[in-house]
């Protein structure tokens, strides 16, 4: 174990490393490819892999908000003495694997405002995990990329929350992220299963009353006058 001193130093945060969310137009990119027929695997890989190490990044995050750091040098669990992210900033947390070192409120600075926080949405961020790693074609690395992108937090519980793409790919709010998943280009030749999802989203955009509160509406959907009318 490595002694530091206890002044201000940041000690091994540079390890510390957060992948950003993914960029929107790669995205549409695949899409529109994928709606033509066409199976780009160099596309499909690039859009999986940014979800996917942001995913880990969110499960980091989630499992260090609940006390349980995982180690950046050697993937070890370090478990935190303070009860919740706001007890005890000044704790310092040691791996006793290989000495790395962090205290605990430059940890937590160092993912607030990043939309790092998985809360409802943490079953569907591990399951992407797993299944994007035993994917073996681009067809079902693009099915496992649809079903995260076009996930709502607490769906599996109860009325679908916010977009589980909230935390995952770059946009200004919801209502823009919310448009942009709506315009996806779709067709022909698109990955079978993805107009079905689409459709099931967009009955769960106009059904959820989180959503409907947003003022969103997706594109040629039936305005859901008689749930309007109960609100
Ligand atoms: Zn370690």
């Amino acid at each position: 174990m490595s002694q530091q001193p206890d002044g201000s130093e940041q000690m091994d945060l540079a390890e510390v490393r957060w992948a950003s969310r993914v960029n929107p137009s790669t995205i549409r990119r695949l899409y529109e490819a994928d709606a033509h027929g066409i199976v780009d695997e160099e596309l499909v890989d690039e859009v999986g892999f940014a979800l996917y190490a942001r995913c880990q990044s969110i499960l980091r995050v989630t499992g260090a908000q609940h006390g349980q750091v995982t180690c950046p040098r050697c993937e070890a669990i370090v478990a935190r003495k303070g009860a919740g992210p706001w007890d005890q900033p000044d704790e310092v947390i040691i791996c006793s694997q290989c000495g790395w070192s962090v205290r605990w409120r430059d940890y937590l600075r160092s993912y607030q405002n990043k939309h790092l926080v998985g809360g409802g949405a943490t079953a569907m961020h591990e399951a992407y995990v797993e299944q994007f790693a035993n994917a073996r074609s681009p067809r079902e690395k693009m099915l496992a990329i649809d079903r995260l992108i076009h996930a709502f937090h607490w769906e599996l519980v109860s009325d679908p929350g916010r977009p589980a793409a909230r935390e995952l790919i770059y946009a200004r709010n919801t209502t823009e992220l919310l448009t942009f998943l709506d315009r996806l280009t779709y067709g022909e030749g698109s990955t079978p299963g993805l107009r079905e999802s689409k459709a099931q989203w967009k009955h769960k955009v106009t059904a959820s009353p989180w959503l409907r509160r947003t003022g969103f509406h997706p594109e040629g959907w039936p305005e859901p006058d008689s749930q309007k009318a109960r609100h």
